[in-house]
């Protein structure tokens, strides 16, 4: 029987004991955003709350760690605000941060998968939140307003 906790950046604190014991570690902490990387896949999470860079509104970014018979998973959580970009301000989005693409699995391939481009450096992956936490880190999204 499967099992789940949800952890966000409320209860983060009190797991993260357990989180390390299954290879997750605090890998940065980007205005209050906490990027977390597991040791042995090299696979990144974000969790925290992250504020819309154009009308201010905040969506939780969290992780679920399920229990299976066979060990532990984590699936990141970020659709709530990946979804708010893609109808309010989509254009806008993929012309300053990130643009989803399609191409070729590999040189020469038939098979199309979606990649998330970083427009600012041409940083790709596959993964929403890779690109996600790199624009983050590195372009300074969801930096605090000033005004
Ligand atoms: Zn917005
Ligand atoms: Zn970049």
């Amino acid at each position: 029987m499967v099992r789940e906790r949800t952890i966000t950046l409320e209860n983060l604190e009190e797991n993260m004991e357990r989180l390390k014991q299954f290879g997750l570690q605090v890998a940065d902490r980007v205005r209050g955003l906490i990027i977390l990387k597991h040791k042995v896949t090299g696979r990144k999470f974000i969790v925290g709350r992250i504020r819309c860079p154009y009308c201010g509104k905040e969506f939780p970014l969290y992780i679920k760690e399920r229990y299976w018979p066979t060990g532990v998973s984590y699936e990141q959580f970020d659709s709530e605000f990946k979804n708010h970009i893609d109808h309010e301000h989509k254009e806008e989005f993929s012309r300053e941060w990130i643009r989803c693409i399609k191409e070729p699995y590999q040189q020469g391939s038939w098979h199309k998968v979606k990649r998330y481009v970083c427009v600012k450096c041409g940083f790709k992956s596959r993964r929403y939140a890779d690109t996600l936490i790199h624009v983050i880190k590195v372009h300074g999204l969801a930096k605090a307003k000033t005004s």
